[in-house]
């Protein structure tokens, strides 16, 4: 019989393997501890420490060697951890306090931990779950614990917390994916997770301590669902759907060199959207041309003040120079709406979507502005390079940001810093007001770029977070299909270029209509790129003409989504 449970898809893909209960529970190895006098576990502590330091130090070298940049930055923020005398002067009074230095460590890295899982910044509080990994790792050296060997079937790993390094240990040929009880998408397991594409379902709550280890198991980091003991004939169903996955990923991939470009010629740049330099690096083996979206707000939201010019200089400057002479868009702060930045302690608004965020609080906050506009412009030196403002509504907050930029430049000369003079700058078009403005916009900036995520939002009325209306959620709404027109023959006119870097950018079936209109970019998240490429791939300039004529006759969007399925085939 097989066992069916339900979580939250956090990253898609099928997984079937052995369930692996890493949750790492500790307490009968205590319990079986023998501590020596006060010295010798002050002692053991010492060794511990300086062993995990030794390993983790190795494995960032390895992480590195392979590419890995991501995990390797994670386990460099846990070596750093270790390392930390906030954190290893506690375990050291502890040791004196209870003679025994496997529960000291525990016990002191659960009253570090219980401190950041206390604050509001919710960056801040995922730390929560690093601070005890490092603990564990700790006690497991004092304990004598061995990491168990990995055999040869791919394994689910499972626990209510999944330390990342027990993700980052694994390597990807030995893991099929990962289940949390608890977990969100900015945790550090489900970061590593994402950046190696490994299907992973979180909020499974205390059940997936409980789930039997061994056990083989089917997951769905889609739909959430874990099918444990599945019966022989639901196993067959699901590996064949596995393969089908992995002939399409093959395929996909294989693309990276190719051009997107239709049959007859027509090219398209495919960009990729980023919220931290190494995703950049990641995007690569999507065959990304440059960078469309930058939302830098994460750079501020992963810091508990406001990151300096130079740290934002450091992070922006690696965009741009993996973007290897491509395009590079850095978005200035979009704070507000469901991104909030608790130390700016913007007061509590009843409309947050409509409110106070983005490019209203830049012009607001020149000393926030003002080192951003500085850092991307130093950044553009190491290639093309654009500034884009979210939430514009009016020329007149283009006209004060050209106004700031030019500030920022003089600033720049004043001191002497090398900048580029040739960053572009642009416009997101994601609300009404500046796509139905576009005509006279265009005479102001470089390029724009439709942000669909929030122009579908404020064009429908319709909140993008709230699963109730999310059936009216709909892009190709014929309302938003004439803005999103609208702008791109706007730029033609005004001889810029038009891109988009909302979710719709990422659908192939949209892609065939937009490239229609004459839209020059589309930027996505990066495991998308291939499969719009391979639909643009598919047909002819004249061919995505005669479909875009006869959707924008349509006069509902779920008409014009069944359109273009039957006409380009179910992909
Ligand atoms: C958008 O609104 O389409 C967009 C890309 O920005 P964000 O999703 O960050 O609001
Ligand atoms: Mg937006």
């Amino acid at each position: 019989m097989s066992d069916n449970f339900k979580g939250m898809g956090a990253i898609p893909g099928i997984a079937i393997g052995r369930i692996k209960l890493v949750g790492q529970d500790l307490t009968k190895y205590l319990a079986a501890y023998k501590p020596g006098d006060k010295a010798e576990e002050l002692e053991k502590l010492n060794k511990a420490i300086e062993m995990s330091a030794e390993i983790l130090e190795k494995n960032v070298e390895a992480m590195r060697a392979k590419g890995q940049d991501d995990q390797a930055d994670i386990m460099e923020a846990h070596s750093m951890l270790v390392q930390d005398p906030m954190l290893t002067d506690g375990m050291v009074e502890k040791t004196e306090e209870l003679g025994n230095a496997a529960e000291a460590v525990i016990a002191s890295s659960q009253e570090s931990a219980a401190i950041f899982a206390e604050m509001d910044d919710d960056y801040l509080r995922e730390r929560a779950a690093d601070v005890l990994d490092v603990g564990k790792r700790i006690a497991k050296v004092i304990l004598g614990i061995k990491e168990p060997e990995l055999g040869d079937e791919k394994l689910i790993l499972c626990g209510y917390s999944v330390e990342p390094s027990a993700v980052a240990a694994v390597p990807d040929e030995k893991i099929a994916g990962v289940i949390m009880g608890e977990g969100s998408t900015t945790c550090h397991a489900v970061i590593i997770a994402k950046s190696r594409a490994i299907p992973t379902v979180v909020g499974l709550d205390k059940t997936a301590d409980e789930l039997p280890d061994g056990s083989l198991a089917i997951l769905n980091g889609k739909s959430g669902e874990i099918i444990v003991n599945p019966e022989p004939e639901v196993l067959a169903d699901y590996k064949q759907k596995l393969k089908k996955i992995q002939e399409d990923i093959a395929r996909y991939l294989a693309l990276k060199d190719a051009p997107a470009e239709t049959k007859d010629g027509v090219q398209i740049q495919l960009a990729c959207n980023i919220s931290s330099p190494a995703d950049a690096e990641s995007a690569e083996k999507y065959g990304n041309k440059g960078i469309g979206l930058f939302r830098s707000e994460f750079l501020f939201m992963q810091s508990n003040d406001i990151p300096s010019e130079e740290t934002q200089y450091e992070s922006y400057a690696k965009a741009v120079k993996a973007c290897k002479g491509e395009m590079c868009v850095i978005r200035t702060l979009d704070i507000g709406g469901d991104k909030p930045l608790p130390y700016l302690n913007i007061p509590k608004e009843d409309n947050p979507f409509l409110g106070y965020r983005a490019i209203r609080i830049s012009l607001q906050h020149k000393e926030i502005f003002m080192p951003q506009l500085k850092a991307i412009l130093r950044a553009g030196v190491f290639g093309p390079t654009g500034i884009m403002a979210p939430m514009v509504i009016s020329v007149d907050e283009v006209l004060q940001l050209r106004g700031v930029i030019r500030e920022a430049m003089q600033e720049l000369e004043d001191e002497g810093k090398e900048y580029s003079k040739h960053v572009q700058v642009g416009i997101m078009v994601e609300t009404p007001a500046a796509a139905v403005m576009t005509p006279m916009l265009g005479k102001y900036v470089d390029f724009f770029s439709i942000g669909t995520n929030d122009l579908v939002q404020y064009t429908l009325s319709v909140d993008r977070i709230n699963p109730n209306v999310g059936y009216l959620y709909n892009h190709f709404h014929p309302a938003v299909l004439q803005l999103i027109q609208r702008t791109i023959e706007a730029a033609e006119k005004h001889n810029i270029w038009s891109g988009m870097c909302g979710e719709m950018a990422s659908d192939p079936y949209a892609a065939v209509i937009l490239m229609a209109m004459g839209i020059k970019e589309l930027s996505m998240s990066a495991p998308s790129i291939p499969r719009v490429k391979e639909m643009i791939r598919s047909v002819t300039y004249q061919q995505a003409k005669e479909i875009l004529n006869a959707v924008m006759d349509l006069e509902n969007g779920q008409e014009v989504a069944e359109y273009l399925h039957k006409a380009l085939g179910e992909k």
